[in-house]
Order: structure tokens, then sequence, then C-alpha cells
């Protein structure tokens, strides 16, 4: 595959840009593949340019029942940040970040990673010992965060109430090397990465069942016919129960519906992502100008790609009391993406009780920083068959053990 490059854009404006080539190719599945991933999702594709990159097994598919990127993948709000309490979470989600920072690099493919700084605000007294007490854990970890004064994140976004009506801002823990990326380019990336090594990225396909032989898996049943394979790798989030269920196991997991919307673009007024967990909503500025407003989780389970009013009211109704100025905005649109909630709010990365079959989910509602590290640690257990040190806290075994990393100040909510 050609080289995207400066050079590149120049050759290719001097010919009207009919020289570009698709950035992966168009693929029919093949009888049998060493390793097959369900989920073209960001987590899906990053394991598969690992499996190839890390371990050299590019004989592998990822199947789509729809198109690659349309799950939470490209629905998502962007923010990236490692900032967690316990060491298991903030050694992946580190280990993601830092791979984000090199990401566009890597994969030839721009990206638009954005190191911009994300804040969560502290508006409670216990929210400002929750915020010190993680950033010593960070420091700890060695990941830099530092609690700041509400004199410093009025410096940081002039457009914040430090007094609102009913929380002040009392500080806020930033972690300045945090930020955000154009999630659908990191899709795009990795699958154009894997389709170069080789591997088949097959759209429109979904899996309906999965296939063993005394115990271990030997393929998959799908709408585009059976295709055998000696690995599964299920990515598939929100639907995890139901692949599992297809595998014949069970998973500790709950589907719910999470949105999101966006405002008509405005000047740039606020150049860092701001998380306020308390009034419940968070905030940041696209390079469009719209700003990205992240809603709430819907109470109940389900399997609806959409959004609702009534968290929508919430949502903004709590935001405007730090941010008033977006009183006056318009809403230009909303979605939701199904997300898969784990008891604990950790992930699972792990072998399952089919052999041969292993399994990534539970990100919830903050799985699209995670994707390198992620795909980084579950390439690396397809490969070995066995969990290696960034992967092995988060295994199913945990919850049978009483194990839980008990993230609350991960993805409960806020991303
Ligand atoms: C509104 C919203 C805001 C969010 N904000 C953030 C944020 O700011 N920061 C953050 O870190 N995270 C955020 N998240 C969470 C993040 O988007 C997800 O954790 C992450 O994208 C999950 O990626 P994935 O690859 O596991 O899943 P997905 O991207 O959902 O991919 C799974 C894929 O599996 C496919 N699939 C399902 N069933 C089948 C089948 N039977 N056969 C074949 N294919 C199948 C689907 O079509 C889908 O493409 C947000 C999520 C939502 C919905």
């Amino acid at each position: 595959m050609k080289r995207y490059s400066v050079f590149a854009v120049a050759r290719e404006a001097a010919r009207y840009h009919e020289g570009w080539e698709r950035a992966w190719r168009k693929a029919t599945p093949k009888k049998k593949y060493d390793v097959i991933i369900v989920g073209a999702g960001g987590h899906g594709l990053a394991t598969a340019y690992y499996l190839g990159k890390r371990h050299g097994i590019k004989n592998v598919a990822v199947l789509d029942k729809g198109w690659l990127g349309g799950g939470n993948t490209g629905r998502n709000t962007t923010i990236i940040r490692s900032n967690y309490l316990q060491d298991p979470s903030a050694a992946i989600y580190e280990k993601a970040r830092s791979l984000y920072e090199t990401m566009s690099q890597d994969l030839n493919y721009n990206v638009m990673f954005s190191p911009r700084g994300v804040m969560m605000l502290a508006q409670t007294e216990h929210e400002v010992r929750g915020y010190m007490r993680t950033a010593h854990a960070n420091a700890l970890q060695g990941v830099e965060t530092r609690f700041i004064s509400p004199e410093e994140v009025k410096k940081l976004v002039p457009i914040i109430e430090l007094k609102g009506p009913r929380y002040p801002v009392l500080g806020a823990l930033w972690q300045e090397r945090a930020g955000t990326a154009r999630h659908d380019a990191v899709a795009w990336g990795y699958a154009r990465a894997c389709s170069d090594m080789g591997m088949d990225i097959i759209q429109n396909c979904a899996v309906t069942g999965v296939r063993s032989e005394n115990g271990q898996v030997t393929g998959v049943e799908t709408t585009q016919g059976s295709i055998h394979c000696d690995k599964l790798g299920i990515v598939v989030a929100g639907h995890s129960g139901v692949l599992a269920e297809m595998a014949g196991f069970r998973l500790p997991i709950e589907s719910v519906a999470l949105q999101a919307l966006v405002s008509e673009p405005i000047k740039p007024c606020m150049d860092v992502v701001v998380m306020a967990n308390t009034v419940h909503g968070y905030m940041s500025q696209s390079d469009k100008g719209e700003m990205v407003i992240g809603g709430g989780a819907d109470g109940y389970n389900n399997y609806t790609q959409r959004g609702s009013f009534q968290h929508i009211e919430e949502t903004v109704r709590s935001l405007i009391e730090t941010f008033p100025m977006i009183s006056r905005l318009k809403m230009l649109r909303q979605w939701g993406g199904i997300v898969d909630m784990t008891g604990d709010r950790s992930p699972i990365i792990s072998k399952t009780p089919l052999g041969n079959c292993f399994i990534n989910c539970g990100w919830g509602t903050g799985g699209f920083k995670a994707i390198p590290g992620s795909g980084w640690a579950t390439a690396e257990m397809i490969a070995k068959g066995e969990p290696g040190p960034l992967a092995r806290a988060f295994g199913l075994e945990r919850f049978r053990e009483g194990r839980f990393i008990d993230e609350s100040v991960a993805a409960g909510v806020a991303h």
C-alpha cells in the first residue's frame, strides 16, 4: 500500500486526486483463518493489528455485521485519559494513552490525537478528597496528574462558572497529556494497516453461531457462510452477551444505551476537555467548533442504538450550571451507542470456558481511550493462549473469586 505523505498529497493534487487507492481491500471470506476476530470496532481492529505487527499472525479475518467503526467506536465523545485509581486500570489505560501519542506515525494515518488536557472537576468535598487520592495514586503509578485550584481551573477554562448555584468548583484533577482523537480515523487507520498486512476485513458479515468440537472452537457461522478458524476473538462491546450465548457461556455484562450530542459550531472558546461528574456531564470543543457533550446511560438494559430526550434535557440542564454560556447554543444532533457494563466498571480481557475462544468486552462508557492498549493486550493473549501482564487482572474468574477491580473513578458514567 502506498504511504500517505506530504509528497503523496502534492502528487495526487497534480492529477486531480484520481490516483488514491482504497484504504482497505474489499474482502470475501476464505474457508479458514488462523484467527477470526468478531467485531470491527477499535478494539477488534487493534487486536488484529497487534496480532500481525507484534506476533507475526497475519492469516486473520475481522468480521463485522455492519460497517467497520459503526458501533461505539464511531459514536463516542473521544476522551482519552489514564487517571484511574487502581493499578491494573492505570497500567492498561496509560499504555493506551502512550500508544495514542505515536499512533499517527505508527499507522501512517492521521488520527488527530490532540493532547489538550482533561480535567475532572471536584464540586463536592468528597470529590476533592477522592481526586487528591487519585493524584497520589497516579504519582505512584507513573501517570502524570495533579490536583489544581479553582483559580487554575478558571485560567484554563475562562467560560466556566466557578460559583454555580448548587455546586461550586473546588478544584480539579488535571491530566495535561490526556486529550482527544478522531474516533473514525482510529478505526480507519487500523483497518488500513491490517489490510496492508494481508488481513481480511469483512463488513456486512454477521456472526450467527459459534462452532466447536470437544470443547474447542472450530469456526463461526455467518451471514456469508461458515468460516473455520483455530482461534476466535469476540470483541463486540454491547453485543458481547449475545455472542457469549452463541459460544455457550454467560457473561456478567449488562448492555445499555449511552448517548451524546453536539451543538452548532461556534468560535473556539474551550481548548481542554472538562468533565463534571457531580452535575453529570462533560464537554469539549471539536475542531469544527461544535461543543461535544456527553450524556447519561439509560437506567435499564436495552439494545437501542439511539438517544432519548429526557437524558439530553437532564444533561444540558445540569451542565448549564457550570457553563451558563451553553444555554444560548442550538443543539445540532444527538445519537446513542450500546455499551457493555460490568459490575466493577472494569473491562474483561479473558480466556473463556470454550477452548481457544477469547473475549474482550466490558469497556462500558469509557473504552475508546483504551483501544491501543486493549488491542496490544488482547493480541498477546490470543497469540500466546494466556493473558500477559496488562490483561491478567481482567480475567472472567475475578467475578467468581470476588477479586473485583473496583474502579470508582473509572467510567461509571463519565468517560
Ligand atoms: C455516546 C458514547 C460516548 C462515549 N464516550 C467515550 C469517551 O469519551 N471516551 C472513551 O474512552 N470511551 C467512550 N465511549 C465508550 C467507547 O465508545 C467504547 O467503549 C468503545 O468504542 C468500544 O469499542 P469496541 O471496539 O469494543 O466496540 P464497538 O466499536 O461497538 O465495535 C463492536 C462491533 O461489533 C460488531 N458486532 C456486534 N455483533 C456482531 C455480530 N453478531 N457479528 C459481527 N459483528 C458484530 C458491531 O457491529 C460493532 O461494529 C462512549 C460510548 C458512547 C456510546
